[in-house]
């Protein structure tokens, strides 16, 4: 641990990762500070204030940021910004909260990252190891911040879901199992564009582990491979694989999920896992890795996996309306998300798609629009990028501002045999405050319609 006494912090900004990097180093006696660009609201305010910190707010003072040891930034805060690049000129020290965090506690991490699936695989390996009786809580991305988690409660096992951001300001954070799904354009914005500096970012969730460590990484993915192949260092390196068989971690063939590594020889049918689709394969063989390797019976696996259920807006079965499935997958924000959506479907598809295009390439998916979509509902501002993309692969392609509309048209349009699936493969901040808005109201307009369409019979 670094040394603690005396040290002190400037943290920027004031949101989740923020307020919880404050309240953890406030309970170790670290002097801090907390800068914040925009306004910090009251009951905020307050809290620092009782917890002896002090503050400012609508700006970051450079003079007053260097008179801390180190600084904190939060992720949503680029490298680039002005304020970032003083502060490295002044010769100060830049991390994220979870590297600040880490120094706080003994617990063994599993750590996530991914571009997509990292949710999904941090809820299923915490469930499962808490199944297990062990005592494990998760954070990050998801829930509570790192350094949150670690002011109220003291876990032998910590799953830790990261972004890219979270790993761009780590320097000793290490990992006792890292899980790395997959590296697809997503926040490119972020990376000068350049899908390497977006991956290197990625990739340094493994750069300090070593020996006796454990990572499990997708064998499919070629930036993660090529990573791997450069990579010398001592740590155990197992695989998850869809596309081959390895016997050197899992795969999926046929129906099955085999685990074939170091510790176990086990078969499983997909009947007998919670998720479906062939991008679940790969987080459900993740999970099970990781609670392999922490010595988890398999049986105990097994039962755990039967009482999973999956957070919402990732493939979410809302309902039948005359036999017509309503699928919710707000949460793929992006191609790749939107490919193993379309993958996963097995009639034809009236597809929900659109929103803030984040430089989407969708050749990726072309094949799979042109088999499997019939129609294409675009809910969006601007919806140009779709339709040049798209309208000659269709039947139909039309228009529509709001979750309403887009299940009134669907609910029109949708033939017998076909599925309505919501996966808009871009960002929603156009039409709604977040993925998460924008699921709930597409629910919520199925289920009004289902009652409408469908009314119980007394
Ligand atoms: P994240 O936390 O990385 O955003 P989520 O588990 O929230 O990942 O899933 C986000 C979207 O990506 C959902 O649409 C989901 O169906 C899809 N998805 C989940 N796992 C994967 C995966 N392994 N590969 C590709 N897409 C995935």
């Amino acid at each position: 641990m670094k040394k603690i006494k005396n040290h002190s912090i400037a943290i920027l900004g004031s949101g989740e990762s923020g307020i919880g990097a404050l309240r953890l180093a406030t309970k170790h006696g670290i002097k801090a500070f907390l800068s914040d660009s925009k306004t910090i609201p009251v009951h905020k305010q307050r809290l620092i204030e009782s917890l002896g910190a002090s503050f400012e707010e609508g700006t970051h003072t450079i003079e007053e940021l260097v008179k801390y040891d180190e600084i904190i930034k939060s992720p949503g805060i680029p490298d680039s910004a002005t304020i970032i690049s003083e502060l490295v000129k002044a010769g100060k020290t830049v991390i994220s909260e979870i590297e600040f965090a880490s120094r706080f506690t003994k617990a063994k991490i599993i750590g996530i990252t991914g571009s997509n699936g990292k949710t999904t695989t941090t809820l299923l390996t915490t469930h499962i190891l808490k199944e297990a009786g062990i005592n494990v809580a998760s954070a990050g991305n998801v829930g509570n911040s790192f350094s949150d988690l670690l002011v109220d409660q003291n876990p032998d096992v910590i799953v830790l879901e990261l972004s890219s951001f979270q790993l761009d300001g780590i320097i000793d954070f290490r990992p006792d199992i890292a899980i790395v799904l997959n590296i697809t354009p997503d926040h490119l914005d972020r990376y000068a564009y350049d899908i390497d500096l977006y991956a290197d970012a990625k990739w340094r969730l493994v750069r300090n582990m070593s020996e006796g460590d454990y990572l499990i990484v997708n064998g499919d993915d070629q930036m993660i491979s090529d990573r791997v192949s450069k990579d010398s260092s001592s740590y155990e390196k197992v695989e998850i694989t869809t596309r081959s068989k390895t016997n050197n971690g899992a795969y999926f063939l046929e129906g099955y999920l085999i685990f074939d590594c170091e510790k176990i020889i086990q078969i499983v049918p997909i009947e007998d896992l919670p998720l479906l689709g062939r991008h679940n394969q790969y987080n459900q063989m993740a999970a099970i890795l990781s609670a392999i390797q922490l010595e988890v019976p398999f049986a105990e696996i097994m039962k755990a996996l039967a009482s999973f259920k999956n957070a919402p807006h990732r493939m979410e079965l809302i309902g039948y309306i005359q036999d017509i499935p309503y699928i919710n997958d707000s949460k793929a924000t992006n191609v790749d998300a939107v490919y193993y959506a379309l993958d996963a479907m097995t009639k034809p598809v009236v597809w929900i798609a659109g929103g803030v295009n984040k430089g989407n390439d969708y050749s990726q998916i072309k094949n799979l629009v042109v088999n499997k979509v019939n129609t294409i509902i675009c809910l969006g501002s601007d919806n140009e990028h779709l339709i040049d993309e798209f309208k000659n692969d269709v039947n139909q392609l039309i228009q529509v501002n709001s979750a309403k509309d887009a299940v009134a048209r669907a609910f029109d349009l949708a033939l017998p045999g076909e599925v309505v699936l919501l996966s808009p493969a871009c960002a929603s901040f156009d039409l709604f405050d977040n993925y998460e808005q924008r699921g709930d109201l597409f629910r919520e307009e199925v289920l009004k319609m289902k009652k409408i369409k469908e009314p119980v019979k007394a």
